[in-house]
């Protein structure tokens, strides 16, 4: 048998990029010769193996036929006589479709080298079009590597093009997508991922939410960008800029799906928006089974982003009907992302990038001035059950109150 590095290890070397994790294919072995070997299976139909040791992905070279819809609709064939060309084909793109051997030989039939060197995502064969989640990888890829330079190859978006226009898209499963969508929006650029989406009419099939912003306009006053879908990208890229986590790029991207909905009289206006869009911000959540932690900051940052850019003006009945809204008390990460978020959206506005942000300190203010609220000395009173949840929240206003009158002296 012959064994090779294949995929992500050969192209991020070649590119002078961190490999992180090396996936291997195996020409001419048989599933018996892995398993006598040591290699645990992978799955019970799928072959592939882990190493014994180094617990790294070995795939017996194999070639696959589309066979119905979806992921689930594909028929592999692998035996010992599949070619390492007959393998490489399979893949999605040219970059992603060479192997080395231990003696750093390149194989390269589709000319990946070529388009690594011209910054080209190019498919590799026709065949790019039977998995419907090779256009969310590309434009993840795009996201990546943007900043290298590289941009999706005419033909291949084409070709993406056609494969949202089928439907196929909508035969993903949840799962496959999410991860895909996590993984893009942890990159560098995410905002690329979402335009090259848009840009092929993907975004249209998986996320309509996001892609009716587009062509969206708000008051320039606050919005010197205008267009909403403008706006919702910077305010991904200040995320990522700002590494914030997941759960905060995600809630970004959904925090203002509200403002589709505004009736076209009201441009540039979007009264009550926040609540508008709690709706299209669960589907978003459920569509793609996102986590509970995605889910619920998205939810409470739509809801609540206008009032952490009002926080200084907030009466201390509304600041604290915003903690408490948080449970603040017992999630006190989850109130940071939320400001995180606010400040994310406050700064993605077209020449306001630097702005300073004074809200995020006086919320961060509010939330220890409300913690600070004792609840012993309300117990020895001899306050329980919702009565003491009573006595506290009044401790906790009047501590607001102190608060505010301190803080704008
Ligand atoms: P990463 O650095 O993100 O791991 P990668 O290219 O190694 O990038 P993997 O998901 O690890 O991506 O897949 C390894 C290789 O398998 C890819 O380089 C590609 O050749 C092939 N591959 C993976 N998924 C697909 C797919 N859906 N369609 C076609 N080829 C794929
Ligand atoms: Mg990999």
């Amino acid at each position: 048998m012959q064994i090779y590095k294949v995929g992500g290890a050969v192209r991020d070397r070649l590119l002078g990029q961190p490999v992180t994790d090396i996936d291997w294919v195996v020409v001419g072995a048989t599933t018996e010769e892995m398993l006598a070997k040591g290699f645990r299976p992978v799955g019970a139909d799928f072959p592939v193996f882990l190493h014994p040791k180094s617990g790294e992905e070995y795939a017996l070279a194999r070639t696959e036929r589309k066979n119905g819809r979806g992921y689930g609709g594909f028929i592999f064939h692998a035996s010992p006589d599949v070619t390492l060309e007959e393998d490489l084909i399979r893949r999605d793109l040219t970059i992603n479709a060479m192997a080395e051997d231990d003696q750093q030989n390149l194989t390269d039939p589709y000319h990946g080298q070529r388009d690594l060197e011209a910054r080209v995502l190019r498919h590799v064969s026709p065949a790019f079009a039977e998995d419907p989640l090779r256009v969310l990888r590309v434009a993840r890829f795009a996201a990546r590597y943007a900043e290298l330079g590289f941009t999706v190859a005419p033909e291949t978006l084409e070709l993406m093009r056609q494969l949202s226009e089928s439907g196929e898209l909508k035969a993903l499963t949840p799962e496959r997508s999410w991860k895909e969508i996590a993984r893009a929006l942890m990159e560098d650029q995410p905002q690329v991922f979402i335009a090259v989406l848009r840009e092929c009419g993907a975004l249209k099939v998986l996320m309509p939410e996001v892609d009716a912003l587009f062509g969206v306009p708000q008051p320039e006053a606050h919005h010197p960008e205008i267009d909403t879908g403008v706006h919702t990208l910077s305010v991904l890229e200040q995320a990522a800029l700002h590494k914030q986590p997941l759960t905060v790029r995600w809630a970004c991207l959904l925090h203002d799906l509200g403002k589709g909905l505004t009736p076209e009289e009201e441009w540039p206006r979007h009264i009550a928006h926040e609540h508008k869009g709690l709706k299209l911000i669960k589907a978003v959540n459920e569509r793609f089974k996102a986590p509970k932690d995605c889910q619920e900051l998205a939810l409470l940052v739509g809801k609540y982003h206008t009032h952490g850019h009002r926080a200084l003006e907030l009466k201390p009945s509304t600041l604290l009907e915003l903690l408490q809204s948080f449970d603040v008390y017992r999630r006190p990460q989850r109130f940071e992302e939320f400001i995180a978020a606010c400040e994310m959206d406050a700064r993605g506005r077209k020449g306001l990038e630097q702005r300073s942000y004074p809200q995020a300190d006086y919320l961060r203010g509010a939330a220890t001035a409300a913690r600070s609220v004792a609840v012993q000395p309300l117990l020895e009173k001899g306050f329980k059950g919702p009565e003491l949840g009573e006595a506290i929240k009044g401790e906790r206003l009047k501590a607001l109150k102190v608060y505010k009158s301190a803080s704008s002296v």
